[in-house]
């Protein structure tokens, strides 16, 4: 497969008062064309920030990229100059947000969001560009589009505001949309529609796909590929059976417990991660997951584990891996059925 993002050895922190968060800690990954691949992980792991550091879209100040390469199609985007910037933006990549409320203009009718986009990278007239909005509404499956077209987001429910930020974020084709929890302010029936939309337009327009989610159950629908993220690091990657099948980090073992599935016991409560991720300010030299993690031996407060392959395209930092670790049989894994 064609490589089309590389992301080598990121590292992203926020100077602040209080000192310097380290949010990103050194992630490598790569993304192929027409790809989907899921990052996931607990609010504050890291995923969105990575996120945003690819479509430069990280405030700096506070933020600084301070390590590493984010090369897309060849060319480096932390060394692009923000007007370049500008026409990757929108044209080549693009972004959906979790509340697209917040992300669309309430004072512009929507085929006109749409047709803004096509005229400023793609050079339409606007009544070429108009129409094209209006068949990008069909196509994400809004019903009675001209008239949609010509109405403002408030007239819209979430989920066709949603389906219209995924029309203006497609509108250009371009080679990787970043959808960062697309579907998390959707009810699950709408969350499931939305989905089965992204899948289909990835499958007719081969746009690559980063989803990113705390939530396994929208990436058992979706992704190919998993990269679990965990204090600012990648702590597991794999494909989706590796991840939901053969899941070798305690993180991600707690990840998929705390997925409610429908055989679920109703009296008993859901299982959850006790504890709460540590400090970025001053984050800990050996394994972040120590603290909460019930098998935590002697060198994980010492040492961060290195990443140890499990199968081809399957590794995990973590030292149960190692050869002289304990063995330990995983909670979850085969035969774990999600909602
Ligand atoms: Fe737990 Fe140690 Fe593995 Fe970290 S490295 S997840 S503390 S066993």
């Amino acid at each position: 497969m064609e490589k089309l993002l590389e992301v080598k050895d990121l590292e992203v922190s926020f100077k602040t008062y209080a000192g310097e968060i380290k949010a990103v800690r050194g992630v490598s990954f790569d993304i192929n064309k027409g790809e989907i691949v899921a990052i996931v992980g607990e609010s504050g792991c890291g995923k969105s920030v990575t996120a945003q550091s690819i479509m430069r879209l990280i405030p700096m100040p506070p933020g600084i990229i301070k390590k590493g390469s984010i090369i897309f199609e060849g060319r480096d985007i932390t060394k692009l100059s923000e007007r370049e910037m500008e026409h990757i933006r929108g044209s080549e990549m693009s972004m959906v947000f979790q509340d697209p409320m917040t992300s669309l203009n309430p004072t512009m009718k929507v085929g006109a969001q749409i047709a803004e986009s096509l005229i400023k990278h793609q050079k339409m007239h606007s009544k070429e560009a108009w129409k094209k909005a209006i068949e990008m509404l069909k196509m994400v499956g809004i019903p009675n589009a001209e008239k949609r077209a010509n109405q403002y987001p408030h007239e819209f429910s979430g989920g066709m505001r949603q389906r219209a930020m995924i029309a203006i974020a497609l509108a250009c084709n371009p080679k990787l949309l970043i959808a960062d929890e697309p579907t998390t302010a959707l009810d699950v029936t709408i969350q499931a529609q939305i989905l089965d939309l992204m899948r289909d337009l990835q499958k007719k327009l081969n746009t690559a796909i980063i989803i990113i989610t705390h939530n396994l159950g929208v990436v058992a629908n979706l992704a190919e590929r998993v990269l679990v993220m965990y204090a600012g690091k990648i702590i597991e990657r794999g494909n989706l059976d590796d991840i939901f099948y053969n899941p070798r980090h305690p993180y991600t073992w707690g990840l998929l417990m705390s997925v409610p599935t429908p055989d679920l016991d109703k009296s008993k409560k859901l299982a959850s991660i006790e504890g709460t991720p540590p400090d970025l300010f001053a984050p800990p030299v050996g394994c972040p997951f120590a603290p909460r993690c019930e098998y935590a031996m002697k060198i994980c407060y010492e040492k961060y584990p290195e990443e140890f392959t499990v199968s081809d395209g399957h590794s995990v930092a973590c030292w149960l891996m190692h050869p002289l670790a304990p063995k330990v049989k995983p909670p979850v894994g085969k035969g774990v059925t999600l909602s």
